[in-house]
Formats: C-alpha cells, structure tokens, sequence
C-alpha cells in the first residue's frame, strides 16, 4: 500500500553490519585543512551511525558549517557509492537552485579530488555526467522527473535532500514520496536499500521530524553547531520605498567609511543587481588585476534559460507613503541611520571595490567568481538575490546591506491569480542574512527598512510554498509525476482537501484531466511550462494563426495584476472614461493598427495597451495620458519576452517565438482565434446576463441597459441556463460587473461573457468580474471547452428590457 506511512520503517534495515569499508580519500592540504576547520567535521562520526542506522536523518546546520560540501563526501568515504557498499548505486543530492547544483558539484569535485567524473550535476537543459559518476548534484525539479520515470529511484543509494528549510514545493514533494519509496527499499527483503538524508540550515523541521503522516518513527535530528561570531544589527530609521537607491547609497557609506571586510548585498532579481553593480562599478574604482567582465548580458545560451524565480525582473519598489505609515518612528531611539559607522575610516578611502553580481542567470563561471580572493587591497562586494542566503556561502563578508524582500510566486485565493510578488521577507530570513556577515569575525547587519516594519510586517517564518501557490498548477505538476491521488498524498503540510478537488475540477475544465482524473495529452504539455494552469492552456492553444505573441502578451498582462489606474487613483473620472475609450481608436490612428479590437472586451483592451506602449519612445508620458500604471507596463514588458523564452526552451521545440515586441495589429481572423483562446483559458468563467436567464430571483434581474448608471448589474454563471461544460456544471454564483470594466462604458452588455475576477471591495462582498471577452457564436447550450465555441438553442424565456 503506498499510500500509508511506512510501518516497517520501524525495523529501520540496519547496514551496520555490512559495515562499510571505509575509504580515507588523500586531499591537497590546503583543502583538507578547510575542511577540517568546518563545524561538520567534528559531526561526521554521529551523522554516519545516524545514517547506517536508520532510513531517513534529518541534519539542521547553520549555513556555512558545511552540510552541502562535506556530508556527500561523508557518503563517499563511507562506500555509499561503491558498488560492492553497503548500499550500491549513486549518491543524489538535490538543492533547489541551478546555482547552486552547478557550483557545489564543482566544489565537492575539487575537494575530493579523485577521477574528474567522479562528481557531477544535472540541472535542466544540461548536465555533466557520465557512467562513473559518484555523487549527482541536481535541482529537485531534475530528481522529480527522474522519479516519474523511476519511482523507486533504483540508481540510487542515498539521496540527500538540501536547503529543505526553503519548503519549496518541489523539496515538499520529493519528500512525500520518498517516504513511500523508502518504504519499498528498505523493506526486510530488499537487497537494495535507500538512505534519504534530510538537510536543514534552521531547526524548524518539525513537519519532517514530528510528522506521523511521513514517518511513523521519528527520524533522528543531527543538530551541528555553528560558528558564528556576534553581528550588530542596524534598522533605517525610516523604511525607503526605493531600495534599490537606498542599497546603492548605503554601500557607498560602508566602503568609504567602515573597516575591511566583504560587502553582500541583498536583493531581489537580476536587473536591481545590474542596476546597481552598475553604478557602484561606475563611482568606484575597480581593482586593476580584475579583468571586469561586463556584467552579463540577459541573454543566456538558450539551454540556460530554466525560469527561476530569482530571475524574474518586476522593476519597481515599494509605495513611500505606505512604508511611511508602517514605520513608527518614535518607537526606537536607539535606530540611527548613521548606527555603526563609529569605526570611520577617513572619508577619503581610496581602496578599489570589486563589485560582483550574483544570481541564477548569471553563467556558472561568473558566479564561482565570488569564491575567489579579491584582488590585493581591494574590498569585496556581492549584489545577489536569496540564493546568497543560505545557498551559498561567500567567504570574507563583515556587512550585510538586506533590502528585506524576496520575490515570490503569488496567489490570490479569491482572485485566482497567480502572479510574481516583490514581497517582504520572515523574520527567519532576515536572521539568516544578517548571519552572513558573521562568519569570519563579528560584523554588521544593515536592514534598509525599521524595526516597526520588521516587526508589524514580517512573519516569523515563511510559509511554505505549497500554501501560497495556487494549487492547480501543483497538481498539475503530481499528475504528470503520474501520483493520481493528490488528496491521499503524504504532503509534509497539506493543502485543504477542497481546494485539491476544486483544482482537479479546475484541470478538467481545462483539457488537462480526462474524465477519471488522468493527466490528458493537452495537460502533459501544459505542465512543461511553469506557468498557471489557465495560461498554459491558452498557450497549447494560442499557436495558431501566429496567435502566440499576443497570447503572451495577454499572459503577462493578466500576471501583474490591474494595469489601468483606478478611478480614484487616477482623481479624473470622466477623463480617464474618455482616455480609456480613446485608447482605441488613438492608436488606430497613430499606428494604423488594433483597429478592430473589440471595445466590448478588457481583454483586448489591455491587449492593444500593452502593443501600443511596444511603439511609443516616451513611454511615461503615454501611461500619464492613458491612465495606466508605469511600473506594471514595464513589468510586462520583460515578463513578455521572458515567458516567450519560457516557452521556447520548455515546448522542446514544439513552438518557436521569435520576437514579442512591436507586434502588428491582429488580423480579424487572429482576433476570432484569441477570443476563443480566452475563453478555453477561463472557460469555466462565463457569465450570463440575468434577464437570460429562467426564474431568477427578482433582485438579479437584469435592470439596466447602461452599467455607468447601474454599476451592479448582474452576470449569473451559466449553470442557472443548465449549461455544462463537457458534462460538468460550473459553479453556481452571482457576479456582478466591476464598474470600471470597459463594459460599464457601453451602452449595453452582451448576453453572455468570459470573466476573470477581482478583489471583492472591501464592505460590499460582491464578487466583481471584469469581462474579459465575449465568447464567439451566439447561442449558448455548449461550451465546447477545445473551442471555445458556445452554441445556444434554447429559447430566451424573459423578455430584454
Ligand atoms: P552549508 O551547506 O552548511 O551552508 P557549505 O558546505 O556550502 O556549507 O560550505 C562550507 C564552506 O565551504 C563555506 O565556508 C564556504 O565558504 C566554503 N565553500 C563552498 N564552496 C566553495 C568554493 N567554491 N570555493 C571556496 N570555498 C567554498
Ligand atoms: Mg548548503
């Protein structure tokens, strides 16, 4: 039965006594002298019984104790990748950055110094590997597809599961189902046994540890102590909203001013590093023995490109005035912008600053160029993303500059949304990147945001990823990992069961499942692109008639959230009606293109903003007069290309975009194509207007003819016309047109429409809609969710107002 924990774990299959041969490997001196120096060394004895003994150990470590590097050569002096050891087969170890797979599998290389081919990695579109290879670093998403194929993970002999304090889904789900498969290796009879090893840089992992769904026995908890030296923490005084300004100044300050010691930055995607590499580079000078390589390019060789959060530029920072509001300043006296810079140097430091970026884009050589020694006289500063958190260790850091956000992938439980969020970090994070500049003396942690902030708005520890993400594309995912029973599935913190079924729903209506739960064809490759469900499936339908462009447009568009300001926001009600309207047609006539866009549909609306903005030069004054919001059309401008680079490696060659920007206005034909496009994306969104439909109660009926005068007009779904989408009925709910739709402009709405949904008003709890398109054909009985298509036949029984 793979669906309960594993009972015989309990006679966890003892390997003491095929005790190994242990196997002391010869290293340079120097390297043997660094590792004898880490924390883990003293560990190595306990970590090994721990492991012979039982099927699953759990180690917490600080970072830098040297869990990552040190504990797969444990493994390899102890015989677990001989295949005559205790246990034949390879040592996996999984992290869940390409980074850092790349970069530690050439650290581990280097230290044990055995066979060049003895250690090697695979991570998405690339690996080194060969017949004789040891110890494999990969990205967890690499070890999830090999399990697809080879559930009991049959090359295997340990697999070593680190950074798991991150919670990332992926990490969440391979240790579900290894603790099943354990259960299958280890069993009395099997001659080939499965260690797994659980890695951790904090001590919370009580939902490993304590988790009766996932072991029935408690795994041992192997605690290596750190080696960290005090670090003063300093809060701004006042939260910036530009902290990309802030970090730049404040670095500025610590190297004119502040003894010597490595500077590392934190922030939160590749262009703000760029960005201030840049400048930095250009106020400073940089060491002469550098040969500075530009910084790089964002395009990467096209194998490279596995989408990672990390990358994923958003631009932009924080509104001022609500970071004013959250900081209260009377609270800490103690908070002094100018806090630790009593140890000033002149003002005049004239030493050189090597300035490197670091994120996962970035090619492997530029990042192992943090290891090495800065060059003679010269200070060291890092511009990375998280991965500097607990990923990597750079050595020789004394100060910490934390912006104190990370992006996230987001979902809005009531929306539906799934969008990349530049949100605030935990309390836990912030604790760990302060403690990078604790390691080789006692160092400063500087927090460009207050104490208030810190403690109002930080959560003490991140939540798992599995809680935040919508959880279609997570089952999604496990359907094509072939787990059919995703609500049975040992999560170390499940997701609620209804919100598992409502997402098998989801996927049905999507295409994705078949009828018993499987995954369909259309669904396996929709989950070839790391995308919501929703937008994937208008992808696998939008290469037609060269639709592909403006489905990524819609895509990106629809990921950042609202891109016209509000009426409030805007304070120019009837201006921004009128700017609205003339988006249209003043494009039409400047550009001679989008002239037949349905101003019926915000869909298309947003479609002809976000092409015409591709042709405008002076784009911030073209968001003013269009009432548009700046920083998510920028936002969408490289989340465009982005997804189109996605989709180009990810469809293995299925699809091909060759350039998303500047696109010709769509032919009537392609018009027809993306509306049915929209519709299969949200097909189980379709509204009808109420006078459609029979016996509604009275006070849905349709009222109005023009929603400017009557903004809640109502939209019942179709179930109330008995309409189904394949055999399934969709939910049953009123919903009410969002008085700022473009719809609400019109002067009548069209009987049926295809909606995504807003954020209920705060007060009102009416579920807003904004129509996104009018599906094609004119009469509804059928919704054909391959098509897109409606087809109606059954007499409108309420006379149209
Ligand atoms: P942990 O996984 O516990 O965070 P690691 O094993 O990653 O620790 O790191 C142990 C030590 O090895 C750290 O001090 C780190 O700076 C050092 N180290 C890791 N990779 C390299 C490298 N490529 N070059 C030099 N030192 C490295
Ligand atoms: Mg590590």
């Amino acid at each position: 039965d793979f669906d309960a924990p594993g009972e015989d774990l309990l006679q966890d299959a003892d390997l003491a006594d095929s005790r190994p041969k242990y196997r002391l490997i010869e290293r340079p001196d120097e390297i043997q002298e660094q590792r004898v120096a880490l924390p883990i060394h003293a560990e190595e004895h306990r970590i090994m019984e721990a492991v012979l003994h039982h099927s699953v150990v759990i180690i917490c470590g600080d970072t830098g104790s040297g869990k990552t590097t040190q504990v797969p050569q444990f493994l390899v002096e102890y015989g677990f990748s001989d295949h005559d050891g205790p246990c034949p087969g390879m040592i996996g170890v999984t992290q869940p950055r390409r980074v850092a797979a790349v970069s530690m599998a050439a650290r581990v290389k280097k230290e044990l110094g055995l066979s060049d081919k003895l250690v090697g990695y695979q991570i998405r579109f690339d690996s080194e590997l060969d017949s004789n290879t040891a110890v494999k670093f990969m990205t967890d998403g690499v070890l999830l597809r090999e399990m697809a194929k080879d559930l009991t993970l049959s090359k295997y002999s340990v697999i070593v599961i680190d950074e798991a304090h991150e919670r990332n889904v992926n990490t969440d789900i391979l240790i579900g189902m290894l603790s099943r498969v354990l259960k299958l290796r280890n069993a009395p009879e099997s001659k080939h046994k499965l260690r797994l090893i659980i890695m951790s840089a904090t001590l919370r992992v009580q939902d490993f540890a304590e988790n009766k769904r996932l072991f029935i026995k408690a795994p041992p908890v192997i605690k290596v102590d750190g080696r960290q030296f005090p670090v003063s923490v300093h809060f701004n005084k006042r939260t910036p909203g530009d902290y990309i300004e802030e970090a730049y100044s404040k670095v500025c300050k610590i190297h004119k001013r502040l003894p010597p010691g490595g500077i590392l930055v934190f922030l939160t995607g590749q262009q703000e590093i760029n960005q201030v590499v840049r400048r930095l580079r250009a106020t400073f000078k940089s060491p002469k023995t550098a040969t500075e390589a530009n910084i790089a390019p964002v395009s990467v060789s096209a194998k490279d490109t596995d989408m990672e959060i990390d990358d994923i530029d958003l631009g932009g920072s924080y509104n001022s005035d609500a970071l004013a509001d959250a900081d209260d300043n009377d609270r800490d006296d103690y908070e002094s912008d100018d806090e630790g810079f009593e140890e000033t140097l002149p003002e005049t430091n004239e030493a050189p600053l090597h300035v490197l970026p670091l994120y996962s884009l970035l090619p492997t050589s530029e990042q192992m160029r943090i290891f090495a020694e800065p060059p003679e006289g010269s200070r060291l500063c890092i511009v990375a993303t998280n991965v500097a958190e607990t990923s990597l260790t750079i050595p020789g850091i004394r100060y910490v500059v934390d912006a104190g956000r990370v992006k996230e992938v987001c979902y809005d439980k009531e929306t539906r949304v799934q969008s990349y969020r530049i949100n605030w970090i935990s309390k836990a994070s912030a604790d760990q990147r302060a403690g990078r500049a604790g390691r080789v003396g006692p160092g400063h942690c500087y927090r460009l945001y207050s104490s208030a902030v810190y403690e109002n708005y930080f959560d003490k520890f991140a939540e798992p990823e599995i809680l935040r993400l919508p959880i279609e594309g997570v089952v999604l995912q496990m359907k094509s990992m072939n787990i059919d029973q995703v609500v049975n599935f040992p999560f170390p913190t499940p997701p609620d069961h209804e919100s598992i079924k409502h997402a098998e729903k989801t996927l049905s209506y999507l295409s994705a499942l078949d009828k018993k739960g499987s995954l369909t064809e259309i669904g396996r490759v929709m989950s070839l692109f790391p995308l919501s469900p929703r937008f994937s499936r208008m992808i696998t339908v939008g290469n037609q008639h060269d639709c592909l462009p403006y489905v990524i447009a819609l895509v990106a568009a629809f990921s950042v959230g609202e891109i016209f300001l509000s009426e409030q926001e805007s304070g120019a009600d009837l201006a921004q009606i009128e700017a609205k309207k003339a988006l249209l047609s003043s494009y039409n006539k400047s550009r001679s293109a989008f002239a037949a866009l349905d101003p019926k549909c915000d869909a298309l609306m947003t479609l002809s903003a976000v092409c015409a903005y591709d042709y405008e030069t002076s784009k911030e004054e073209f968001c003013k007069a269009r009432f548009l919001r700046a920083r998510e059309m920028k936002e969408i401008e490289s989340l465009r290309s982005q997804i189109a680079r996605i989709i180009n490696v990810n469809s293995g060659g299925r699809y091909t975009i060759a350039d998303t920007a500047k696109l010709p206005p769509p032919s009537a034909v392609q018009l027809r194509a993306l509306k049915q496009i929209i519709t299969i994306g949200f097909i189980d969104q379709i509204a009808a207007r109420s006078d459609l439909v029979l016996d509604v109660p009275e006070e849905f009926a349709y009222k109005a003819k023009t929603l400017r005068s009557q903004p809640y007009v109502t939209l019942l779904p179709t179930k109330s016309l008995a309409y189904e989408v394949d055999g399934v009925s969709v939910q049953d709910q009123v919903v009410f047109v969002h008085p700022e739709a473009i719809l609400a402009f019109q002067s009548s709405i069209p009987e049926f429409i295809c909606y995504r949904l807003v954020k209920k008003s705060a007060g009102s709890g009416k579920l807003r809609i904004v129509p996104m398109t009018v599906p094609s054909g004119t009469q509804l009985a059928h919704l054909s969710k391959n098509t897109g298509l409606v087809t109606y036949s059954r007499p409108l029984t309420r006379p149209h107002p």
